[in-house]
């Protein structure tokens, strides 16, 4: 399984990447070749490529991704904002192709004051002059949660772009879980299904990344909050089927996943659990005391009248939902559950990033 997250590329550019990604113990990473807000770049030069592939190297990593920055937007009818997303978009292929790195995964665009129709053409007008310039690149259109005027929602829409491109050999789909969930597809009870819809209407052939993410809202909020691995409304055995699927067979699996922590400067993130768990290398990872912390965790919640971890995910999603109610208590469930580990002195010593990390075996359900 090649797994692993998006990490940092400042600093040292891959080098730093890689570090980071294998002490969280990962098989595969993504990256943004800078901010993912700006276009601000630095040489490839200088980002300790060769490095960072020696490091990968030794480490058993084949491949990673590339993520372009969210400011692109082919489907802009601004002039400079278009333009800029051609010629952005272009830059980044050649950073992708330096790094030797075969997917870049870009958000189709949003058409803001024109419609569908008009956002879909202009997207195609962008692919194809981006890809007028030969290479082995590979474009991943992500499937998006669909908020705002944002285009990708269905498999109808990428599909539309793909056919119209011209250069569609090289077009290929990113598939993220929380906005395929929040863009109305039924990942829970019938993955099976999504995916043969996806099959049908854009061809699995296609499909070259997955970005795993639980989600904050219910199925067809199109809202986009990730959540960590198990702590939002698709739940861990929902995603744990998804990632073992045969769809996802030797496709780079990547988290996206909240950092989580109550002070927010000092937040760390749950991938190094997250992927111990989904790889089934928990126990290799974090030995016998991960499991019996988690079921002490769940002790501790039976004693409190919470039976069920995940249902008491989703109440308090929807609690956080309501007005009055977000008013008196505006803490996550993640969070909720390790001021209540806390409050019970349960794991004396133990510094708030492993406490969560248990806290997510808790909602994976390993302790039964
Ligand atoms: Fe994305
Ligand atoms: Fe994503
Ligand atoms: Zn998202």
């Amino acid at each position: 399984m090649k797994i692993g997250s998006h990490v940092s590329f400042s600093n040292t550019g891959l080098l730093n990447a890689a570090r980071e990604a294998i002490s969280y113990g990962a098989t595969s990473f993504m990256v943004y070749t800078g901010a993912p807000q700006n276009t601000r770049r630095k040489p490839m030069e200088e980002q300790y490529v060769p490095e960072g592939l020696a490091l990968m190297r030794e480490h058993g990593i084949e491949e990673i991704v590339v993520h372009a920055p969210y400011i692109i937007n082919l489907a802009s009818p601004k002039r400079d904002t278009f333009r800029l997303a051609v010629e952005f978009l272009q830059a980044e292929i050649e950073r992708t192709a330096y790094m030797g790195v075969r997917h870049i995964v870009v958000h189709p665009g949003a058409y803001t004051d024109k419609d569908l129709a008009y956002g879909i053409d202009r997207i195609v007008e962008g692919l194809n002059e981006v890809l007028s310039q030969d290479g082995d690149v590979l474009i991943a259109l992500e499937t998006m949660a669909g908020k705002g005027t944002e285009i990708g929602r269905t498999f109808e829409e990428l599909a539309r772009i793909i056919d119209k491109s011209a250069h569609n050999d090289r077009l290929r789909v990113c598939f993220d879980t929380c906005h395929a969930h929040d863009a109305g597809y039924d990942l829970i009870n019938d993955f099976d299904g999504v995916m043969e819809r996806f099959d049908r209407i854009i061809g699995l052939d296609r499909l070259a990344v997955l970005h795993i993410n639980d989600s904050k809202h219910p199925r067809g909020a199109r809202k986009d909050r990730h959540a960590p691995v198990g702590a939002g409304h698709i739940g861990f055995e929902a995603i744990n089927r998804i990632v073992h699927h045969q769809v996802s067979q030797d496709k780079p699996i990547i988290l996206e996943t909240p950092w989580i922590g109550k002070d927010k400067n000092k937040q760390r993130p749950m991938y190094e659990a997250e992927i111990a768990l989904l790889s089934g290398r928990a126990r290799e990872r974090f030995g016998d005391g991960f499991f019996q912390d988690a079921a002490a965790i769940d002790g501790l919640l039976k004693d409190k009248d919470i039976p069920d971890g995940r249902a008491y995910v989703l109440r308090t999603w929807n609690e956080l939902q309501d007005k009055a109610k977000r008013a008196e208590d505006r803490r996550e469930p993640m969070e909720r559950i390790y001021d209540m580990v806390v409050e019970a002195k349960l794991f004396p010593g133990m510094d708030e990033e492993r406490i969560n990390h248990r806290i997510v075996g808790y909602l994976a359900g390993v302790h039964r």
